[in-house]
């Protein structure tokens, strides 16, 4: 018989017994509960204690007393919480992580293409009028005629008023503002840093299509996708022709 037999023995038999008694406890199903906390408690240490895992951290450093080492940023594991698993941790965040899904939606971000560098965005301030809590506000490029360009010239979204809901990305008509699922946003002041700018929004499509494979992905996003390119390219190309200068007229030859 092996030790781990011998050790469970007896506290297997103690549980049962108490399993009989308790049926005639009035509230019978609060110690229940209370013994299947228990159980599991001891579960966990002599789990741990038979892999030799009883000194070591599952998401940092090797020993217990090692706080201070930890994984580096972007290299903690992910770790998977389900009904299977043992253990009295959670997760050990920041040392380790939960998946973090697709649809997953935090923060708005405007794409740019990777290819050519083009943000997306051609300032229609549609996103602007529908968002809720009227967080996003921004100023259209002007030509140096004074012409109005389809490009942003700067686009801001105050994150602490965004809730989050996702209707920009999906009312705006040029594919260029996503969600994102970055949500390790605190910081120690709101004022400045927590109003995004053009600069803090720009991500690459590269960037989105790692963070979102699937929708990048589908077969509606790659039609979107073309059809927006083209949309936009042609109303960046009219808008540059409408802001060229007009060729010098020709001089007329003096009266006499
Ligand atoms: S993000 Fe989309 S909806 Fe918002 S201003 Fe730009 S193009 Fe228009
Ligand atoms: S996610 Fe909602 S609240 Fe946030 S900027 Fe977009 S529309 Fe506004």
């Amino acid at each position: 018989m092996s030790i781990g037999r011998v050790i469970w023995w007896p506290i297997n038999t103690l549980r049962r017994f108490l399993l009989a008694c308790l049926r005639y406890v009035p509230g019978e199903h609060v110690i229940l509960g209370h013994m299947i906390t228990l159980r599991r408690f001891l579960l966990t240490f002599w789990r741990d204690i038979s892999q030799g895992k009883a000194l070591h951290r599952r998401g940092g450093g090797p020993q217990i007393l090692d706080f201070f080492r930890s994984p580096a940023r972007g290299d903690e594991p992910t770790v998977l919480q389900d009904y299977k698993t043992d253990g009295l941790f959670t997760v050990e965040y920041p040392d380790e992580r939960l998946p973090v899904y697709e649809r997953f939606r935090v923060l708005p971000v405007l794409v740019y293409d990777t290819e050519d560098g083009n943000v997306r965005c051609t300032s229609c301030n549609i996103c602007a009028k529908v968002c809720p809590p009227q967080c996003i506000w921004m100023t259209q490029a002007k030509s140096p005629k004074g012409t109005v360009v389809p490009l942003p010239e700067d686009f801001f979204i105050d994150m602490d008023v965004c809730m989050n809901c996702g209707l920009c990305s999906e009312y705006c008509p040029f594919d260029a503002i996503k969600m994102d699922q970055n949500f390790e946003l605190s910081n120690y002041e709101r004022q400045v840093s927590h109003i995004y700018s053009l600069q803090d929004l720009l991500v690459s499509s590269e960037f989105y299509a790692k963070t979102h494979p699937e929708a990048w992905a589908s077969a509606e996003e790659v039609t979107e996708r073309n059809k927006v390119g083209k949309k936009k390219d042609q109303r960046l190309q009219k808008a540059l022709a409408a802001a060229k200068p007009a060729p010098a007229k020709a001089s007329q030859p003096a009266k006499v």
